[in-house]
């Protein structure tokens, strides 16, 4: 369906538990544990229902997020069983790789359709610093796991978060031996990333741009991230190298813009969240593990869809007897065919009032106080 402003939304990210088993510096240093309580978690049969009330209202798209999604037991069979919600056309994942091998054949087996490995670093050292893992082989296992799933056909991406002293050139290592997309995020003052400094996909581009000055710019937004990075002269001698084919090939469905790089199998991509406000064409929204639909990154605005899953009455009205816990709305028996339209409806509600922006830029204006762990990315 539509917002408001006439933006067509047909992707949502599930985040299935808020628990990880890394500590990253700028999502969860200190853990999660205690702050959501199991029972308010919710269950695969209730994501599962939200997801087939969301097809009817025009989602096509999925992404399986988290916490780490991989924590959370079943989550394989649940990929497999939101591949068969009618109208659901991709479902894929995000993971921090550590426990991707010994769940990647379930996964195929699932249908996953693609999978998006978060990845800072090379660096064995760094990656400890970043992510607080405790142990040695970290890097390793994860690469191994990209690797791993790239062999298996699996569409797979590298996420990288930028920060100070991110390396770019070996992050896009993977992308010259594997057909996998290596792509940078801006940093978001989100949670705890609000305590890093500034990121600019613009700085990292135009140091990219220095060493392979034959990359070629995918799209018109790449040529304009160019541009924008490294001036209008130098960036239309990237375009002017290339056929307008090439510039206006498509790439993926989301925000992230891509270059290629004569040689290398996969692409290297850019998603500027912050200094590239993309907004007028954000075509998604967030359902958090405790079952708050979020309609954008920066406000606390959507719609509490747990407690229409749990706490309605037979006559499709909230029941002031709800114990919160989800009883109530069981032990009253109400009318299925109702709370499934009830779901429907506060959805459609939430998704017109879909704010027109983000204002990352000034971050006094966002109400969001969660962390990117109990959001989903
Ligand atoms: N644990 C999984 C993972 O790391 O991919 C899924 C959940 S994690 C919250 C989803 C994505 O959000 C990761 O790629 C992570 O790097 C990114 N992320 C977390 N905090 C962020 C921030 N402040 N700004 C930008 N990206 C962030
Ligand atoms: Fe865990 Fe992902 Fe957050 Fe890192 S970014 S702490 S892996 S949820």
């Amino acid at each position: 369906m539509k917002d408001c402003f006439g933006r067509e939304i047909d992707y949502l990210r599930i985040s299935i538990t808020d628990r990880c088993n890394l500590r990253c510096r700028y999502c969860m240093p200190d853990g999660m544990s205690g702050k959501v309580c199991h029972e308010d978690v919710l269950r695969y049969e209730e994501f599962l229902r939200i997801v087939r009330a969301a097809s009817r209202l025009g989602i096509r798209h999925l992404k399986v997020t988290g916490g780490e999604p991989l924590v959370r037991r079943g989550c394989s069979a649940f990929i497999g069983a939101l591949k068969a919600v009618e109208g659901i056309q991709t479902v894929t994942l995000t993971t921090n790789g550590l426990l991707l091998r010994e769940n990647l054949d379930a996964l195929v087996q699932a249908g996953v359709d693609g999978i998006n490995v978060s990845l800072d670093t090379t660096d064995p050292q760094q990656y400890r610093l970043i992510t607080g893992d405790s142990g040695t082989g970290g890097v390793e296992e994860v690469s191994a796991a990209v690797f791993a799933a790239a062999e298996r056909g699996i569409r797979v991406k590298v996420n990288a978060v930028t920060m100070p002293g991110t390396d770019v050139l070996s992050l896009i290592s993977y992308a010259r031996e594997h057909p996998v997309d290596v792509r940078f995020i801006e940093m978001m003052p989100i949670g705890y990333g609000r305590l890093f400094p500034d990121s600019d996909n613009r700085r990292l581009l135009a140091r990219l741009a220095e060493v392979f000055p034959d990359m070629e710019p995918e799209s018109e937004a790449a040529l304009e991230l160019l541009l924008e990075a490294v001036g209008r002269k130098r960036a239309f001698s990237f375009a002017e190298r290339h056929s307008q084919e090439r510039i206006t090939k498509k790439h993926g469905e989301g925000p992230a813009v891509y270059f290629r790089i004569p040689g290398y199998q996969g692409s290297v991509g850019f998603i500027s969240a912050v200094h590239g406000k993309f907004c007028s064409s954000c075509n998604r929204i967030r359902l958090t593990s405790t079952g708050f639909l979020k309609t954008c990154l920066c406000y606390d605005q959507g719609a509490d869809l747990r407690a229409v899953l749990r706490e309605m009455t037979p006559d499709g009205g909230p029941s002031p007897e709800a114990d919160g816990r989800g009883q109530a709305g069981r032990t009253l028996g109400c009318a299925e065919p109702d709370r499934d339209l009830r779901l429907e409806e506060v959805m459609r509600a939430a998704i017109l009032n879909k704010p027109a922006a983000h204002c990352f830029e000034t971050p006094d204006q966002m109400t969001e106080h969660h962390e990117m762990s109990q959001i989903g990315g």
